[in-house]
């Protein structure tokens, strides 16, 4: 017969789970609360293994046994099927889950597929297309020399197979055997006909970032030419550092003065300064306006600088050679103003050996204009000295600065033609100077001496 647990059983636990508690609490802050008179050491042994535990604990297992007794196999196999049939929901939900991301994954397969396949007659088509109007283009830029370019351009996966032809000695990647020019140029055609092809009616404009960089003079102007004959229908917007390349541009009628914008003085919290040949004049007057003396110098400065870069080259003044390539407005402005002299001196003299009054009498004119002219802007020369310091301009008003504005204006005067506004330029037979003229016509004196035929 088992034991019966008394009716102090339980109190009794109770009360020592109580204790126990509390010795816990005492041990938790042993210094602050040391010595706790309720723990003595022998309290605390006896609290930790009390002399009736055992019994107290058999008795209460022997009641637990009773009142609740082992399950039976039918009870037992009951549960297991509980626990199994949820586990067979989960399996159940599980495989749904599988078959719904299989049936994803196939379509997506078949997406992917379909589209590398597209992609692939897409820019296959497209790079057939561009490689032979690219060949067609970097022959053309390159003449004689490369009249067997090839080139293989095909996709592969996610990028392109490109090789060129290195005269008759194999394709191989751009970079393997050509130049770094002749990759630049490879890639400027590349791009051109990429861009031809792709916006073709859509965008006009095609927009080309300082692309020159390792192209050697030569190939530069036949690039001019390229984009001149081969794209007449297209805007293009070209920036460069090369100064060189600019000028090249205009020369070769790319691009005309009124197209040509520089920019300058650029820094951070003003962004650039521009100077537009067209507009220079207007933009200084608006700075004269607003009482901003130094914008106005610098423009007039930088734009002169500019100007009479120009009069140096057409009307061949000689200008000291730097090995820097930088000059200054001091280098090109007394140049220009020695050479107008020198072939006005030139022309004087030619027209006194024909004996032609009336243009006699013109130029003596023109002479005493442009001494005027020259004596009053040396005069103001001061002003746009790249010496002065950008803090002394605080002290000038408009007041002070509009008459540099003005000689400078009847200086540039002097170079161009009153009539149809194009620079003087000096024409040469042979190696000789023979004519300073303007596209009109209107200007045109003549250097050649009666009697002197060589
Ligand atoms: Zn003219």
């Amino acid at each position: 017969m088992a034991e019966v647990p008394d009716d102090a059983d339980l109190p009794r636990l109770g009360a020592w789970a109580r204790d126990l508690a509390d010795l816990e609490d005492v041990l938790s802050a042993p210094i602050e609360a040391y010595p706790d008179a309720r723990f003595p050491p022998e309290q605390v042994q006896r609290l930790l293994a009390p002399s009736d535990l055992a019994e107290t604990l058999t008795r209460l297992e022997a009641a637990l046994k009773a009142g609740y007794p082992e399950a039976s196999p039918e009870q037992t196999a009951w549960d297991s099927l509980t626990r199994l049939e949820e586990n067979l929901k989960a399996l159940e939900i599980a495989k749904g889950a599988y078959r719904r991301a299989y049936v994803s994954h196939q379509r997506a397969e078949i997406l992917l597929d379909s589209f590398l396949q597209a992609r692939d007659r897409v820019l296959g088509r497209l790079y057939d297309d561009v490689r032979d109007r690219f060949v067609e283009l970097y022959r053309e830029l390159h003449g004689t020399d490369e009249d067997a370019f090839r080139a293989r351009l095909k996709p592969k996966g996610a990028g392109v197979d490109f090789a060129v032809d290195f005269h008759g000695r194999g394709t191989h990647p751009p970079h393997a055997l050509h130049s770094e020019g002749h990759q630049d140029s490879m890639g400027l055609c590349l791009y051109m006909a990429l861009a031809e092809q792709l916006t073709e009616r859509v965008i006009n404009l095609i927009i080309l970032d300082d692309v020159v960089m390792s192209v050697d003079a030569e190939h530069r102007r036949e690039i001019c030419r390229l984009l001149a004959t081969s794209f007449p229908d297209r805007q293009f917007l070209i920036t460069t550092h090369d100064k060189t390349w600019a000028k090249q541009l205009q020369v070769e009628g790319i691009v005309t003065g009124r197209g040509r914008v520089e920019l300058y003085n650029w820094n951070i919290d003003t962004g650039p300064q521009v100077n537009h040949e067209a507009d220079m004049w207007d933009r200084i007057d608006q700075a004269l306006k607003k009482q901003d003396v130094p914008d106005a110098a610098a423009r007039l400065r930088r734009g002169s600088e500019e100007f009479f870069s120009t009069v140096c080259d057409s009307l061949g003044a000689p200008v000291p050679y730097r090995i820097s390539g930088s000059w200054e407005l001091g280098d090109f402005l007394p140049a220009a103003m020695n050479q107008y002299n020198t072939l006005l001196k030139k022309a004087k003299k030619a027209e006194n050996s024909w004996d032609n009054r009336d243009q006699i009498a013109a130029l003596n004119e023109l002479d005493s204009t442009a001494g005027q002219v020259f004596a009053r802007s040396n005069a103001e020369q001061w002003a746009v000295n790249a010496n002065v310091h950008y803090n002394a301009w605080s002290n000038f008003t408009e007041q002070d600065f509009q008459p540099v504005v003005e000689a400078f204006q009847d200086l540039y005067g002097l170079f161009t033609c009153s009539n149809c506004g194009s620079m003087l330029r000096v024409a040469r037979t042979g190696t000789k100077d023979s004519a300073v003229r303007c596209n009109c016509g209107k200007v045109s004196w003549n250097l050649a001496e009666k009697g002197k035929t060589d």
